[in-house]
């Protein structure tokens, strides 16, 4: 069985998957860069609970967690089958490793989960379990979701965090607004993405959950955290692996959406 990489991809609005962009096309190759998962634990921005939460829907239907976007994409469809087989294995996992999971039994899949899930693997074949991030726990907290649930990899199961590494609404309804916007705002950006890039490809990637003390112009890329929580759940599934690789890299709306992807742990077969 394959040992299989971990992902974290950022998943920008809903038109991504309609609208041509680098991000687009990159999220459309990405099922090359990895192979062919058994199934896929997906940790999304967008599913947020106290504590983590593991659902077991058979067949998730959609939520269309948006408003003000293109008719067409609130009927985008994704049919991919739950497991709720495999999200008891992630409820016990997730208990060996000291949290204490809460099981949901109907959720549907949300844009964080959805537009990287249409692009990358279109066939909606490949059976996917969603499990929430926490708001109020930190880095710290979220790398040991992901580290409980590394086993999983050696099945087959591609654990795939889906947030953005910068992430700042705040500055982009204020230029639409006629703001004149952060001085200097795409330089704090690159700081920071460049921050994350050599301290996670830098040998001891463990370093970024350093991240709030350490990384530069924190505030003005996360003014909230929970977009950048699930490179940490990615990271910390390729447990002692520390092989990391940025699959891309791409911005938006000058840095307020940066759109860098990463690959943890090395694929390897036998
Ligand atoms: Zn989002």
């Amino acid at each position: 069985m394959t040992r299989m990489p971990t992902l974290f991809v950022s998943h920008g609005g809903p038109n991504v998957v309609v609208d041509p962009s680098d991000a687009r096309d990159f999220l459309m190759r990405l099922a090359n860069d990895v192979p062919k998962p058994q199934a896929i634990v997906l940790v999304s921005a967008h599913f947020e609970a106290a504590g983590p939460a593991v659902v077991h829907d058979p067949a998730p239907e959609m939520i269309y967690d948006f408003s003000g976007f293109a008719p067409e994409l609130y009927q985008m469809l994704y049919p991919a089958p739950g497991h709720p087989e495999l999200a008891g294995r992630v409820m016990g996992l997730l208990r060996s490793g000291g949290y204490r999971p809460e099981r949901v039994d109907k959720r549907g899949y949300d844009h964080g989960a959805w537009n990287p899930l249409i692009l990358a693997f279109p066939q909606a074949d490949i059976p996917v379990v969603q499990v929430s991030v926490d708001p109020d726990r930190d880095a710290k907290w979220h790398h040991g979701v992901g580290r409980a649930l590394a086993p999983l990899r050696d099945d087959g199961v591609l654990i795939l965090g889906s947030g953005h590494i910068t992430h700042n609404l705040r500055e982009i309804i204020g230029r639409m607004g006629g703001a004149p916007g952060t001085p200097d705002f795409p330089s704090r950006v690159s700081a920071f993405t460049d921050w994350f890039h050599t301290t996670l490809t830098g040998g001891n990637p463990q370093k970024v959950l350093d991240w709030r003390n350490d990384a530069p112009f924190v505030s003005d890329n996360h003014p909230t955290d929970e977009h950048l929580m699930p490179i940490f759940a990615a990271l910390g599934a390729a447990g002692d692996d520390t092989h990391a690789e940025r699959l891309h890299a791409s911005t938006q709306f000058d840095g307020a959406f940066a759109w860098d992807a990463y690959r943890f742990g090395t694929p390897t077969s036998d």
